[in-house]
């Protein structure tokens, strides 16, 4: 029987023909089939998939040579554009809407021989933090399907998770890749700002948007972002990598590393993550690395200034949403044209995007603008300026990924407030624009994952690997 451990390990087996590509396709569609009730696809590409495959075991027969995700099977969030393929951003706006173009990233994997096995469900239009605001339905983690996986990349996290692909693709605009992956007990890394290309990712805020990598282990993480991570002249946010940067490269050193007294001594926080924070800290200094406890006075401030500028981006990227141009258009009789918009983006749109947009056009309104828009724009200036300082004396800051491990479903509708609360410590990242990373260390006495996120400077995202390595192996 196939059990996936790297793609280094896969290949290996591939040219001993231990397995062929279209035995481990086959497997997954079983295991996708059989794991139908966590609703983490919204659709397979069967087909496709195991013709990919086919064409990818006669390829290697004649002898050509392996590519370097020769036969990697991978799920994407369906917020990622595929040519040809349906994309929804689990919305009914969208519903019936195929992509006309591939996203830039999804390309590069692509043209390395990755096989893409199907979109995975996920929030609508990537907002929420639990996968239960889905067109689609609700995601169940894995683990214990009375609990949500995280979100808003939810379907992509379980999808690794329990082994229905290698490797997946999700966003993170304030956590959407790290919470789920921490969630499910899986690595999630969101690199920095304008490191992976945005083009042909559904956009929810664009200044914090960013793809972000689902794996079982960090090698694998770092080869999918070295594919991914190269300029793109259609995207003109991207930082240009000259040279490109090998991110497989794993030197060991000690390393001087920053925690944050406000995560771990906040009244949010479970006991138990903070207790494991805490012993972490000191072992990390036992090993002989710097590990000093600072102060983050700004973090009360985040999570506001976060869904007051998200919200705000999102009313405007949403705009485009008004059933002439895509998808969805309302069978209501309509009188005049703002009541032929008013009614499909009733009929289209979810509670929680309609609140969303609400919000943002509130912000932006002109009598509040300076009030909330402006002063959370300052706010993230502040927060820019402060990791600055914490970065000319510190490699890496470390923090939860989340205060709870996952929650019970339902949780969500009764107190929303508490799940926007729960982004404290993943939107810092999103608001500086830094790469961070979920790795999973830990297991909670209530038999959840969970494990630490590690944060870097913008462009060090080959320092954030290494220090995941170091702590991932540390607790093996
Ligand atoms: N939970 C956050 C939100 O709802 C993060 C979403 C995301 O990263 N896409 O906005």
């Amino acid at each position: 029987m196939f059990i996936f451990t790297t793609i280094e390990e896969f290949h290996s087996q591939l040219k001993n023909e231990t397995i062929s590509c279209s035995e481990v396709v086959e497997k997954y569609l079983r295991t996708i089939k059989e794991k139908k009730q966590l609703n983490a696809f919204i659709e397979v590409y069967e087909k496709e998939a195991l013709e990919k495959a086919a064409a990818l075991d006669v390829q290697l027969k004649t002898g050509i040579a392996m590519k370097k995700l020769h036969g990697v099977v991978i799920a994407i969030k369906d917020v990622i554009c595929y040519k040809d393929h349906k994309v929804t951003a689990a919305s009914n706006i969208l519903k019936g809407f195929t992509s006309l173009y591939t996203s830039t990233a999804l390309q590069y994997l692509i043209d390395e021989d990755a096989i893409i096995i199907g979109n995975c469900n996920c929030d609508e239009f990537a907002m929420g933090s639990s996968n239960e605001n889905s067109a689609y339905g609700k995601v169940l983690n894995g683990l214990n399907e009375t609990k949500v996986p995280g979100g808003s990349s939810g379907g992509s996290a379980v999808a690794v998770q329990m082994d229905m692909c290698m490797l997946a693709l999700g966003s993170d605009t304030g956590g959407s890749v790290r919470q789920p992956a921490d969630f499910c007990g899986i690595v999630g890394l969101k690199p920095g700002y304008g490191t992976i290309s945005r083009y042909g990712l559904i956009a929810y805020a664009s200044s914090f948007d960013q793809i972000g990598i689902f794996g079982k282990n960090i090698e694998d993480v770092a080869l999918f972002l070295n594919i991914m991570a190269r300029s793109d002249v259609k995207d003109s946010t991207m930082n240009l990598h000259q040279p490109v940067i090998d991110y497989t490269k794993n030197a060991h050193r000690k390393y001087k590393i920053a925690f944050l007294n406000q995560a771990v001594n906040n009244s949010i926080i479970d006991p138990e993550i903070a207790q494991k924070i805490n012993s972490l800290q000191n072992d990390l200094i036992k090993q002989g690395n710097v590990a000093n406890s600072i102060d983050l006075d700004l973090l009360d401030f985040v999570v506001p200034a976060y869904y007051v500028l998200t919200t705000a981006e999102a009313s405007s990227n949403l705009g485009r949403y008004d059933g002439i141009r895509y998808g969805n258009i309302s069978n209501v009789q309509n009188s005049e044209l703002n009541e032929f918009y008013l009614n499909n983006r009733t009929e289209g749109f979810g509670w929680e995007v309609k609140r969303r947009i609400m919000l943002g056009t509130f912000v932006l309104s002109a009598g509040y603008y300076d009030t909330y828009f402006f002063k959370a724009q300052q706010i993230r200036r502040l927060l820019i300026n402060k990791v600055l300082a914490i970065f000319m004396d510190y490699d890496v800051i470390v923090m939860p990924v989340s205060p709870v491990t996952a929650f019970n479903i339902g949780r969500n509708e009764i107190d929303p407030i508490a799940t926007y609360m729960a982004d404290i410590f993943t939107v810092f990242a999103n608001l500086t624009g830094i790469p961070g990373i979920a790795v999973p260390l830990f297991s909670h006495s209530n038999n959840m994952p969970f494990g630490v996120q590690i944060m870097a400077n913008k462009e060090q995202e080959v320092l954030l690997l290494e220090v995941a390595e170091m702590l991932s192996s540390f607790y093996k």
